[in-house]
């Protein structure tokens, strides 16, 4: 018998993988490195390689204004309804646009318009920071005495479901939660968050930044209102690729983007100064888009498309499980804690570790050793795994390094002073 936690073990799981080919549609170079940083930036799609060329070649050197009309003004709303799919919604809820932070800007100013007399907004304090500090801009826009709650998680790692849910009653306007948590990768119930807020007149806007190309999602399913994400995660879309929102249909007219620019005007090439919004989603859209990083977002999403967000959740379960099991036995005897949920209905596509010397063991892991995981305080080590083109070998081999930092010491070669881009 072969032992479970051997790299022959971690090789026969590689061939038995029915995803294990998609590896080979992705841009690799460095055969050593373990990169377990697939939740912050995606790898890069060779197909996204070789439509970056004809992009700007092709469509902008030769095309020049007529690419315009030859697919550009079309492709927020072409890679949305992708994401539509990708996401449980339909065509034209979704929309490409933005970043994630000016998304969630003008639909929680929209949504908070859209309920007046209720002052109250709920979150939680594992929400991303960019959000909580977009909701506190945007209250102080508004300048209405709207008041944003931080409900604390009780262990750091699990979402405070029941606090959250003992808050909601009729002043509550709004609930903004990150459906997959960036740190622990805790996952929220979006059905049952949904109807509860629901049942006392209060909108729901989820952060899909973490859960979108890695955790299935049913946004009409759920009876979602609104939504965010980021593309350059699980979705491959490149550094800085444009973001998404999702207005439910029903929603769609009744909310006034407060960044009303041309891209949502109807008719913006007429140049009628009076402001009339283009019905659908596409009023929410303000600016012209980055043409370049937005069209590139679309062979990311199309090989998650192809792949189907159904076999990629096996196979992410079956690696997150993988990789706490050998936390379990090899890494936790050296101090390595576990920082998500061992549930793995509750547990999205990363698996965080804390350690003491987290920082330290960090740099040594990606200075020394080539493994890049990413690192967020105070102690927290995450490997994100995207099922798409990280192997099971990838997986032992990372926590055979991270047992070697700490065997080694090798970690104590470095300093605990931090950067500002972690
Ligand atoms: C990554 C991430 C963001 C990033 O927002 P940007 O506007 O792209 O900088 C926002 N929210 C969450 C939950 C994230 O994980």
């Amino acid at each position: 018998m072969m032992s479970p936690y051997s790299s022959a073990y971690a090789r026969s799981l590689d061939s038995q993988d029915a995803l294990a080919h998609f590896r080979s549609r992705f841009a690799f170079d460095e055969p050593d490195l373990v990169y377990l940083d697939g939740n912050s930036l995606g790898r890069l799609p060779l197909a996204s390689q070789a439509l970056a060329g004809e992009i700007v070649a092709g469509q902008w050197g030769r095309r020049l204004i007529r690419s315009w009309n030859e697919g550009w003004f079309d492709l927020p709303a072409r890679i949305g309804d992708k994401l539509a799919y990708l996401l449980g919604a339909e065509d034209g809820e979704v929309i490409v646009a933005d970043s994630t932070s000016v998304n969630l800007f003008k639909l929680a100013v929209a949504a908070l318009r859209h309920q007046p007399g209720r002052t109250r907004i709920l979150t939680d304090d594992l929400n991303f920071p960019s959000d909580v500090y977009i909701l506190q801009g945007a209250v102080a826009t508004l300048g209405s005495g709207h008041v944003l709650e931080i409900v604390p998680s009780p262990d750091g790692i699990h979402g405070p479901v029941d606090a959250l849910l003992a808050r909601l009653d009729e002043r509550v306007a709004l609930v903004v939660l990150s459906h997959t948590v960036f740190k622990s990768g805790y996952v929220y119930d979006m059905a049952a968050v949904t109807a509860a807020a629901h049942a006392v007149g209060a909108l729901v806007l989820w952060d899909l930044s973490h859960s979108a190309g890695s955790v299935p999602v049913d946004l009409d399913g759920a009876g979602a209102d609104l939504a965010i994400g980021c593309t350059y995660k699980y979705l491959n879309g490149g550094p800085g690729a444009p973001a998404f929102l999702f207005v439910r249909r029903a929603l769609q007219e009744a909310l006034a983007n407060p960044l009303s620019g041309w891209m949502g005007q109807h008719a913006p090439f007429d140049f009628a100064l009076a402001y009339a919004p283009e019905p659908g989603i596409r009023h929410f859209l303000t600016g012209t888009p980055p043409v370049l990083s937005l069209a590139l977002i679309e062979p990311g999403v199309d090989l998650l498309l192809e792949a189907g967000m159904d076999a990629l959740r096996a196979k992410s379960v079956q690696q997150t499980e993988y990789m706490i099991a050998l936390w379990e036995e090899i890494l936790q005897p050296r101090g390595y804690t576990l920082k998500s949920p061992l549930d793995a209905t509750r547990r999205g596509s990363h698996v965080s570790l804390g350690h003491a010397e987290g920082w330290r063991i960090n740099q040594a892991l990606i200075r020394e050793l080539n493994v890049l995981p990413d690192f967020r305080a105070p102690d927290n080590i995450r490997l994100g795994i995207a099922p798409l083109y990280t192997t099971f070998e990838e997986l032992h081999e990372a926590v055979e390094r991270l047992r070697r930092v700490v065997d080694d010491r090798i970690f104590a070669r470095y300093s605990s002073h931090r950067p500002v881009v972690t």
